[in-house]
Parts: C-alpha cells; sequence; structure tokens
C-alpha cells in the first residue's frame, strides 16, 4: 500500500521532491530566485541519511559561506532529528579544500601545518618580489599583481600552464613573478586562499590514487549557489563527480553576481555537457517573497538579454497589498535616519529587528547606518566583512600568535618583530632578510643565527633576541597552557598589551577592550592552531549572537538569505549601477549589477524599501546624483512612490503630503517634479554639454516624453 511520506518530504511541490529523491546520477536545479533549491540540497542531504544510502562523512556538500554551511547544518539536524556532527565536509569550497590539502600537502611541497596568509601578508609579500626586480612599485602595484595571479588560479593555471602572451603582462614578467611568488610561498610554508583549491587540484591531477580514494569516499556531491562557481572550483568538482557522478548543483544564473572574481555561468552549461544524461530540474514557483516582489524583480531582470529564461510565480499574495516602495531623500544621513525611523516603527509594531536586513551595494554606505544606529541605541550587525579581525590591533595580535605556531611564518614575524618599538631599525631588520634570503630559511632561523655573530650592534642584538627567546619560550608552553591564558601572557610579555596602556589616543581604550573580547573569543576553541585555522576562513563570519538584531551586509553577501523587510539603499548611478563595473566591463558589467539587484529584491519577503539620495559623498566629495536606471525598470503596477519615511504607516494609500522632504527640497522652486526626475534632467543637460552620450554602455536615460509616461511618475501629479 501507499507509504507515508516521511517528514522531511511533506510540502514539497512534485519537482522538488524529483530533485530530493533523484540520488543516482548527475542533477542539475536550475531555477529561481525563492523556489526552494537551498531547501532540495538541504533535505536531500536528510533524504540520504534517512535512506541510509550514506554516512554524514559520505556527504560532501559545498556551499558559498561558512554560514550557510552551519544554517544547513541545522536545518538538516531539524529534519533527522539527530545530530550531525559527522558531516564533516559540509561546508565552502575554502573550507573543504584546506581540510583536504592539510592531508596531503607535502604532495605541493608544504607541510601539514601552513599558513593560509590574508591579502594583507599577501600584497606585502608581492611588494617584496615586486621591488626585487627592480619594478616601480607605485606603477606595478601589488595589487594589481595580485589580481592577475587570482585570475590565473582561478582558472587553475600553475606557472607553467600560464601562456606566454598572458605571462607577459606586468612589464613582461608576470610568469616568472608568479613563479617566485609560489615559491616564496613554498619557503614561508604558506599558500594563499586561490592556493587551497589549485594545490587540491593538482594533488589529484598528479596522484590518481589519491584521488580514487576521494571519488570513493563522497559518494554524494551538492553544490549550492552553483550559478558562481569558477573554472578552478568547477574542474575540482568535475574531478570528483567522475568516479560515481552523483553530483547534484543548484543555481540560478540570474543570481550570478561574481563574474569579477571569475565565476562562470558557463559552468551550467558545460555540466549538461560533461554529464551526460544529467536530470535537468526546473522548479517555477516561489515560496519566499509576494506577488508584488517578485513581479518586480522579475521584470527588472527581464532587461538582460544573457539569460537561460525562466517562469516563476507564486501564490504568496500579502493581505495587506503592499508594493516595492521607492523612497527619495536628501543624502545619506538622511537615508539613514529614514531608514533607521522606519525600522523603529516596523519594531514597535511588533516586527523583529532579525528580519529586517540593510542591502548596501558598496561597503562605505554602511557607516552612515551604524553611525545613526549606535545612536540610536538600535541593535545592528555587520555580516560579510572580517571588520573585528581586520583592525590593527587585532591583526597584531594574530600574529604574535601565528609566530608561535608557526615559527615560518615570516610575514607574522616582520609585523611584530618591532612592534612594539623595540629599537630594531631598518638596517638590522636588513641583515636578517638578507641572511634568510641566501640561506633560504625563515627569518626567525636567521634571526637566531645572526645573535650568535657580531654583525649586530649590541643594542639591537639584544632586542631581537629579546622577541625570539619569547617565542620560543611561548612556544614551548603551547601544549602545558591553556591557550586563552597563553595568549594573555604573549600580548602581556611582548609588551603589546603595555604599548596601548601607555598610548594617549583616543583608540587605545577601544583597542584594549578589542583585545579582551580577541581573547573571549578564543574561548570556544580548543586550541591556538584550531583558532588560527577557525580566523583564516571567517572571511564571511558574522557575529551570530542570538539577540535581535538589524542585519547589514552587502548585496553580495546576502545571496541565497531572507528577510521579512529589506532596506535597499543607495539606488544612484555610479553607485548602483556601480561606475567601475560600467567602466571595467561595459554592457556585461551592466548586466552583473542588474542581477545584483534582482537578489537585493528578491531577499525579500514581504516588504522592499529602494531609496535614493540626491546627493552623496564618495570619496569625500560631493557630488549630485541620478537616480539608478534600474529604477525606471521596476513594473509601475507593483511599485509606489514614497518621498519619505514619515508616510511609512501610509503604505498603499496617500500621504505624499505630509513629507519632510518637501521642507528641505534642495530644488526650491519645483516642486512638482520629483526629485530624482529633476537631478536627471539636470544631469543629463550636463552630460550633454559635455558632449557625453548618455545612452551608451546601457538602458541610458529615457526620453522625458517616455520618462513621462514611464512607471515612475507619481500618481496624482
Ligand atoms: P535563492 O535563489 O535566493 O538562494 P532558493 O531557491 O535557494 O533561493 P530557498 O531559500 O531554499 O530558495 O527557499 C526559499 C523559501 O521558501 C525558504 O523560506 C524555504 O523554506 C521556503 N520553501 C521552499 N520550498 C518550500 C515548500 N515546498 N513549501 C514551503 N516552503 C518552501
Ligand atoms: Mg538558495
Amino acid at each position: 500500500g501507499a507509504q507515508a511520506a516521511p517528514d522531511y518530504l511533506e510540502g514539497m511541490n512534485p519537482e522538488q521532491r524529483l530533485a530530493v529523491e533523484t540520488l543516482d546520477g548527475p542533477v542539475l536545479v536550475l531555477a529561481g530566485a525563492g523556489t526552494g533549491k537551498t531547501r532540495v540540497l538541504t533535505t536531500r542531504i536528510a533524504h540520504i541519511l534517512a535512506t541510509g544510502s550514506a554516512y554524514p562523512s559520505q556527504i560532501l556538500a559545498v556551499t558559498f559561506t561558512n554560514k550557510a554551511a552551519r544554517e544547513m547544518k541545522v536545518r538538516i539536524a531539524g529534519f533527522i532529528g539527530g545530530d550531525v556532527e559527522g558531516m564533516a565536509w559540509l561546508g565552502t569550497f575554502h573550507s573543504v579544500c584546506v581540510k583536504i590539502l592539510r592531508r596531503h600537502a607535502e604532495l605541493v611541497g608544504l607541510k601539514s601545518g601552513f599558513s593560509i596568509l590574508d591579502t594583507d601578508d599577501q600584497l606585502r609579500l608581492i611588494k617584496q618580489l615586486i621591488r626585487a626586480e627592480g619594478l616601480d612599485d607605485k606603477r606595478w602595484t601589488p595589487r594589481a599583481f595580485a589580481n592577475m595571479v587570482d585570475g590565473w588560479k582561478n582558472r587553475a593555471l600553475t606557472p607553467s600552464e600560464v601562456s606566454e602572451a598572458e605571462g607577459s603582462a606586468f612589464a613582461g614578467l608576470g610568469r616568472k613573478l608568479y613563479a617566485d611568488y609560489q615559491d616564496r610561498l613554498s619557503i614561508l610554508n604558506a599558500c594563499d586562499f586561490g592556493d587551497l583549491l589549485l594545490h587540491v587540484i593538482t594533488v589529484f591531477k598528479n596522484n590518481p590514487d589519491v584521488l580514487a580514494d576521494y571519488q570513493r569516499r563522497f559518494r554524494y556531491m551538492m553544490v549550492d549557489e552553483y550559478q558562481d562557481t569558477n573554472i578552478a572550483q568547477y574542474l575540482w568538482l568535475r574531478l570528483l563527480a567522475q568516479g560515481n557522478q552523483n553530483v547534484c548543483c543548484v543555481g540560478d544564473d540570474d543570481q550570478s553576481i561574481y563574474g569579477w572574481r571569475g565565476a562562470e555561468v558557463d559552468n551550467i552549461l558545460r555540466f549538461e555537457h560533461d554529464f551526460k544524461g544529467a536530470e535537468v530540474i526546473r522548479l517555477e514557483r516561489n515560496y519566499r517573497s509576494t506577488s508584488h516582489i517578485l513581479a518586480a524583480a522579475s521584470h527588472l531582470i527581464s532587461h538582460n538579454e544573457g539569460r537561460l529564461g525562466k517562469t516563476l510565480f507564486t501564490d504568496f499574495e500579502d493581505p495587506e497589498d503592499v508594493k516595492v516602495n521607492v523612497a527619495s531623500v536628501w543624502d545619506s544621513e538622511e537615508e539613514a535616519r529614514s531608514i533607521g525611523e522606519e525600522i523603529e516603527a516596523l519594531q514597535s509594531k511588533g516586527h523583529a529587528l532579525n528580519d529586517i536586513a540593510i542591502l548596501v551595494r558598496a561597503s562605505l554606505q554602511m557607516r552612515a547606518f551604524e553611525d545613526r544606529f549606535v545612536t540610536l541605541g538600535l541593535n545592528y550587525r555587520v555580516i560579510g566583512g572580517p571588520r573585528f579581525y581586520e583592525r590593527m590591533e587585532i591583526r597584531d595580535a594574530l600574529a604574535y600568535f601565528r609566530c608561535v605556531v608557526q615559527p615560518a611564518d615570516d610575514l607574522a614575524f616582520e609585523r611584530i618583530v618591532n612592534t612594539p618599538k623595540r629599537g630594531l631599525g631598518e638596517a638590522s631588520l636588513k641583515l636578517v632578510h638578507e641572511l634568510a634570503r641566501t640561506e633560504r630559511i625563515p627569518l626567525m632561523q636567521a634571526g637566531f643565527q645572526l645573535c650568535q655573530t657580531e654583525e649586530l650592534r649590541p643594542k639591537p642584538r639584544a632586542a631581537l633576541k629579546g622577541v625570539l627567546d619569547n617565542v620560543v619560550r611561548w612556544r614551548g608552553e603551547l601544549e602545558n597552557v591553556k591557550h586563552t591564558e597563553l595568549a594573555e601572557v604573549i600580548l602581556d610579555e611582548s609588551g603589546y598589551t603595555e604599548m596601548w596602556r601607555n598610548d594617549r589616543s583616543a583608540e587605545a581604550p577601544g583597542r584594549l577592550d578589542n583585545l579582551k573580547e580577541l581573547i573571549r573569543s578564543m574561548e570556544e576553541f580548543e586550541s591556538l592552531p584550531g583558532f588560527l585555522e577557525h580566523i583564516s576562513l571567517v572571511m564571511d563570519r558574522d557575529n551570530t549572537e542570538d539577540n535581535d538584531a538589524v542585519s547589514i551586509m552587502t548585496l553580495h553577501s546576502a545571496k541565497g538569505l531572507e528577510f521579512d523587510t529589506v532596506f535597499l539603499p543607495g539606488w544612484e548611478e555610479g553607485l548602483f549601477p556601480h561606475q567601475r563595473a560600467l567602466d571595467e566591463s561595459g554592457k556585461a558589467g551592466l548586466e552583473e549589477e542588474r542581477r545584483l539587484a534582482y537578489v537585493g529584491v528578491t531577499r525579500a519577503k514581504k516588504r522592499a524599501t529602494i531609496w535614493f539620495t540626491s546627493n552623496r559623498r564618495i570619496h569625500g566629495q560631493w557630488q549630485s546624483s541620478i537616480p539608478s536606471r534600474f529604477l525606471d525598470e521596476l513594473p509601475a503596477d507593483h511599485v509606489e512612490i514614497v518621498e519619505s519615511q514619515s508616510n511609512y504607516g501610509g503604505y498603499g494609500g496617500g500621504g505624499y503630503g505630509s513629507s519632510r522632504f518637501d521642507n528641505r527640497d534642495p530644488f526650491q522652486n519645483s516642486y512638482s517634479t520629483p526629485g530624482w526626475e529633476r537631478a536627471k534632467k539636470a544631469k543629463a543637460a550636463q552630460g550633454a554639454a559635455l558632449g557625453r552620450n548618455s545612452n551608451s554602455g546601457g538602458s541610458g536615460f529615457k526620453s522625458a516624453r517616455q520618462r513621462k509616461a514611464g512607471p515612475m511618475t507619481i500618481e496624482g501629479e
């Protein structure tokens, strides 16, 4: 007889069920935002476990952020009512690769305890190499080089695989410098982020037995946000999946937003080609958003040409019939003030702050909100940025810990050797560097050797020996003393804490607090190495305290998330679409920006408000802004214009009149035209005067006639 479906399958639609239950062979789920792709993956894992098809440790599941991985674990645990501790291979590409690489480091010339450089260290190392070649690092910048190398690594190219033509970039030295860089990393027993994948691919390619081992281990493989994988990630996945072909990828070409980082939508097409007979499943029902929100997003994205195309519908009829709101304000301060007031209004009506997000295009937009929310005493968290760990005092402290854990970590040593100041001048340090280079040994080792000689004058020699002896002693305590205590000891004995205590600057007390907070945050880890490993992977960590807080993040980090209420500030030309994207990638750049807008709008379940200012300060300069062209691309029937937050209570009807914006109107004489229309006209006229073609690279501005009839005119005017 018919068996009742297990709990976890309840409510799934037939296509979702198919995607969950087709365990054997390749599956590609290609579907729009909010159609349950991530939910399918989670349910699929639950299904694999519930049917005993594999042990937790045999499932490989790749998510885009650590946060997403954590959430997935929680959901699976909920489904199967058991623990998912054994799900060792659920994480980001990077976290999975780091795990694999630790086991096989020696196969690519590393030792298992290798460090993972952060951007800062990476750039300093590159700078040394560039200078060593006698290049001017102002013209040939470390960042440009790092980007170039990242690009190669995203395509899984080792130095010898880079083509002659490409390799001759960077003053003809591109490939050589890349090789030198890899060489230096290996001497330092370190790798950068891109290496994590590249090295694992190299291990797999050169060691068929190791690959076969992992092919057998991973009985089922899954990838979320597949549209944003790059070539290296794809190759990695293909190598693993060629074993049993049980690979299921879910994605949405309309949400591909990492092209600038090497993501390839073509991977979707490649999948069908490389995995013959793949089951391609489309999901068309959106379970997340109201019909207004979905219509607005769908209409917006329909302006893109390069699409695989799909239909979407929702049954979610909002009883309050809230349209997507568009609001204009004077500047970013007012934007923050208004959004702050709206959030407080929502809060007073019983909405949880956790259900509210502010999604910005550029992180520079965050400051205004942070400042405002601090003033209001409104809880917020910033998601997606390693803000805390980026602070100077935190980086210094971490460098100390790294030296203790990994004595070959030259970059960490460089950072702390004369911090606090110990009277070690450039000249002394240069001697250490030279010895390290000629002997091909780590700096600390070179330092020790140098201290045995008379080469350094007594004072610097004593200072250097002091640091080195300290590090050795602390290292000796690694096994004996609890890591949090040891961390405190290190910061005290090194004189680092003292340095900030004696500092008279206004920030010093905050820095001391941060150091305390750092040590507190180590509590949940078992050891110093464990903690450092975590730090190197927290690029997308957030402070997930359970307390109720508004989330602030970039649109990029909002991928995959959902909130009842979403605020989308800064929809202005130049900011969104971002000028750099337009300049660097033209139409493709514009389309990627539009996908980003689509991602933004589709994060909202019930309420989405889009904001734009008439004036914005970018890099210290005031500019009068033009409303984003994306505003013109929203469907009139699903959009409501509000001029200020004071109308918030008036969703769904009237209330423009009382706008505070009117009182502050910068264009005193022209009340009859909405702010951005005026700004546009002004800017268009300005563009014409400069002989610029405002239509280049995109839809440009509509003609005056079109504009009048367009969707964005205010009713009743
Ligand atoms: P995105 O493209 O934004 O990542 P997605 O396709 O991954 O979206 P999910 O996040 O999995 O979509 O699902 C969106 C919302 O719809 C979630 O709240 C999810 O729990 C809910 N949902 C998905 N499928 C169903 C279903 N069959 N019944 C009820 N709710 C569902
Ligand atoms: Mg998802």
